[in-house]
């Protein structure tokens, strides 16, 4: 099977399915070969030339909830710079015990193990008590809407879904720790846009500048706290093992600013994390406004990218920036960005980080990496395909695979959208084994 999964990678590595433009049928196409192969008749949906998803399923008796292995994204980001590669980014290469490439670890290894998997139940005749369904897609990297969405939207007979398991997860986060995601935050970029009055640049006395109201508000923004929330951080930090006494700290939203500065001295990383887990989060990243050096700016405008936790609505947005503002609120006009440019508001989503799946691959992860090891529940910061089951079925949805531990979580975490993306074998070996035993206990 580890054979199986290294050439499926090595065959989607190559097929350089950059996203945009994607053309993801290429794996699609590879996919389909592999499970055909197996005697698997999986369903092909193109939803744009070039770009295209993939299902297949072994019906259950019913007597079970459904599971699903995905969806899986074959479609990869970009490449910067080839030249600092330790390896060609498109060669698929083996080395050192790893397999190299763009999109290995996001989330090709996953795709492939998903797939050898469920063609191995099927032509050992698996006979499961819940439906297990497989699907591919296309276009994560870039929204969804050709890929996951695409498929809820147009086949939610096929895709509906009570359960289940995509990418992320299974990181070491720390000496016999292993996370599982349940849940993402959600995204409401904002712009805002500033009027001033045009003048000549010669003459600038008690001008109405619009780019520097637009610096006023952007130093509002960075001095503005919105509201802590310990919630989601709670169980996470119990789980890392983190003393009692700072963890009774941290779980005081009062204080938590206080611990966070203290613990960015010994490293930015984890209290950056912890940090945009316990709060609404904005960040001001692109400002445009004036064209000439002799103009004083009529316009301007600044666009912020705003992630909101479970349960935190537009309006809550709203509340905390005419806050943020105070008298300036009324000199700025708030919207959301355009929504080709992602402007759409997702809120964020959550499944039930105690159900009967996470007790399942607590006791697949103590089996296979050993009964030291503990399950830590993470949100993720940033968004995936799960929003779309969770918001039309409330799917549960989780990140899981299991990592062998070779490669710590910092340099792993570099590697998503980096260089020299990399997967061990043992982990493609301990992941697929992951799988097979999920798909069985759970639907047998
Ligand atoms: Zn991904």
């Amino acid at each position: 099977m580890i054979d199986e999964i290294t050439s499926l990678m090595q065959e989607m590595i190559r097929n350089r399915c950059v996203n945009p433009p994607g053309g993801e049928m290429k794996s699609i196409r590879t996919i389909e070969r592999y499970l055909s192969s197996f005697g698997v008749e999986p369903e092909i949906f193109e939803s744009a030339p070039d770009r295209g998803n993939l299902f297949a399923i072994i019906k259950g008796s019913g007597e079970k909830p459904s599971l699903m292995l995905g969806p899986g994204h074959v479609d990869v980001v970009p490449v910067e710079n080839e030249d600092e590669w330790t390896v060609p980014p498109f060669d698929g290469v083996i080395q050192d015990g790893c397999i190299w490439g763009r999109g290995s670890l996001d989330m090709l290894y996953i795709v492939a193990s998903q797939t050898v998997v469920f063609a191995h139940l099927h032509s050992e005749g698996f006979n499961p008590k819940g439906d297990l369904k497989l699907l591919v897609v296309a276009d994560e990297e870039v929204g969804g809407e050709l890929g996951a969405n695409w498929m809820v939207r147009n086949h939610p007979e096929k895709v509906k879904v009570d359960y289940l398991v995509t990418e992320a997860g299974g990181d070491p986060l720390g000496p016999n720790k292993v996370s599982y995601i349940y849940g993402e935050k959600g995204t409401a970029w904002t712009r805002m846009r500033f009027k001033g009055e045009e003048g000549h640049g010669s003459a600038p006395f008690r001008s109405n500048n619009a780019v520097v109201t637009m610096a006023k508000v952007i130093q509002r923004i960075r001095e503005y706290q919105p509201p802590r929330d310990t919630t989601i951080t709670k169980p996470f930090l119990r789980a890392m093992g983190i003393g009692i006494t700072t963890r009774a700290l941290m779980n005081q939203p009062r204080l938590l600013g206080f611990v966070l500065n203290r613990l960015a001295n010994s490293g930015k990383g984890n209290a950056a994390f912890i940090h945009s887990l316990s709060q609404m989060t904005w960040s001001p990243n692109v400002c445009q406004g004036g064209a000439k050096t002799n103009t004083i700016p009529g316009t301007a405008h600044l666009d912020i990218d705003v992630r909101v936790l479970p349960g935190q609505d537009e309006e809550y947005v709203q509340e905390h920036f005419k806050k943020a503002l105070g008298p300036l609120a009324k000199e700025v006009e708030i919207g959301r960005m355009p929504s080709d440019e992602g402007g759409t508001f997702t809120s964020g989503s959550m499944s039930d980080a105690n159900s009967s799946f996470v007790e399942v691959i607590s006791s697949i992860v103590q089996e296979i990496r050993g009964p030291e090891f503990t399950m830590v529940p993470l949100i993720s910061p940033g968004a995936t395909d799960c929003r779309f089951f969770r918001k039309v079925w409330d799917t549960q949805a989780y990140g899981f695979a299991i990592h062998d531990g070779t490669i710590d979580l910092a340099t792993l975490l570099g590697m998503f959208h980096g260089t020299d993306e990399r997967v061990p074998i043992r982990t493609l070996e301990m992941t697929a084994k992951g799988y097979i035993e999920l798909a069985k206990r759970f639907l047998s």
